[in-house]
């Protein structure tokens, strides 16, 4: 299994900021409403992400590290979910198949905590009593480790940092409610509190894209026939600078599609010609009248209705510049 293992981590596991991006939304799936995240050497050194989630059951430990040992696969509906993230069940033993990972945790139910680690070739999984709250803690020291060709892949400690810091970036824009920290060689060097009301959202704004952009930023607002569009753009007068805030999300997906691009410069066309217009915007839709699995990678979606969003995104821009104007 170990070179199965590690077969299948080439597919998931490109850098540190992938092994994040999988921790992460492992915790999300498990209802973690405080994410800690912790690297030394830009991920290579040490990966550790903390939440507050559900935890994972003793006995439920050692499988999570086992391939395919999805629990997510409730019903039918979820083979959609699965076709449009390309795999599910194995990232937890891809990663540990090419670093040295424990899990630890502890459900609510439990009165302590256990945890897990994937040792020798034959990736037998040993348990043992553990210190931790409610939640989990994953821990991948020495990514790539076993797997020369891959480590000498990875760029500079810098490199991968601003990899990780992107995504973060990418998630806690739109998953707001969410506490995420992040820590590099010891020192905390972004702090996402909650952001309940738009004044806190405005300043989680801020964090990412500057002060400037979340101070003159326009609210988006706008919803129709099933379509909903939400959050914040640039506006063209105090600011007529190129912004590369640049966030589209389609039901909580970060998406980057040519029709929303066209639909952004046209809202704009007037004011701010061959201006690079910064935007973090929310689309809501049927999840049937979008298909998110036309390239799970780059980020792709095809609208059914494309003509229709296209339309509809331009005008709930126009009317925000609109209300902007008067
Ligand atoms: P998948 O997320 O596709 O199910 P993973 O390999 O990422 O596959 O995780 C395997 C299983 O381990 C999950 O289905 C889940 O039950 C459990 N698990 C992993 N991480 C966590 C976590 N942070 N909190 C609770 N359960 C977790
Ligand atoms: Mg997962």
């Amino acid at each position: 299994p170990q070179l199965a293992n590690q077969i299948a981590a080439g597919e998931v596991v490109e850098r540190p900021a992938s092994v994040i991006k999988e921790l992460v939304e492992n915790s999300l799936d498990a209802g973690a409403t405080r994410v800690d995240i912790e690297i030394e050497k830009g991920g290579s050194k040490l990966i550790k992400i903390q939440d507050n989630g559900s935890g994972i059951a003793k006995e439920q430990l050692a499988l999570a590290l086992s391939r395919h040992a999805t629990s997510k696969l409730a019903s039918l509906d979820d083979l959609d979910a699965i076709l449009s993230f390309g795999f599910r069940g194995e990232a937890l033993a891809s990663i540990s198949s090419v670093s040295r990972l424990t899990l630890t945790s502890r459900t609510a139910e439990q009165t302590e905590a256990w945890q897990a680690y994937a040792e020798g070739s034959d990736m037998a999984v040993k348990v043992m009593p553990a210190a931790h709250p409610v939640g989990s803690t994953v821990e991948a020291v020495d990514l790539f480790f076993n797997t020369p060709a891959r480590r000498r892949f990875l760029k500079s400690d810098k490199t991968e940092f601003t990899h990780i810091d992107e995504w973060l970036k990418r998630i806690a824009l739109v998953r707001k409610e969410i506490h995420f920290t992040l820590k590099h060689n010891g020192k905390m060097v972004r702090n996402y509190r909650p952001a309940m009301s738009d004044t806190q959202y405005l300043q989680r704004l801020a964090q990412v894209s500057g002060k400037q952009f979340s101070e003159q930023a326009l609210r988006v607002d706008c919803s129709h026939n099933g379509l909903q569009l939400s959050g914040y753009i640039q506006s063209p007068h105090f600011d007529a600078t190129s912004s590369d805030t640049q966030y589209f999300y389609v039901n909580g997906r970060l998406v980057r599609d040519r029709l929303v691009n066209h639909a952004v410069r046209q809202a704009f066309a007037q004011q701010l010609a061959g201006v690079q217009v910064g935007y973090v915007l929310m689309l809501t839709l049927d999840p049937h009248q979008v298909d998110v699995n036309v390239h799970p990678a780059k980020h792709e979606v095809r609208f059914h209705e494309s003509r229709y969003v296209h339309d509809f995104i331009l005008q709930a821009l126009q009317s925000a510049l609109t209300q902007a104007e008067s």
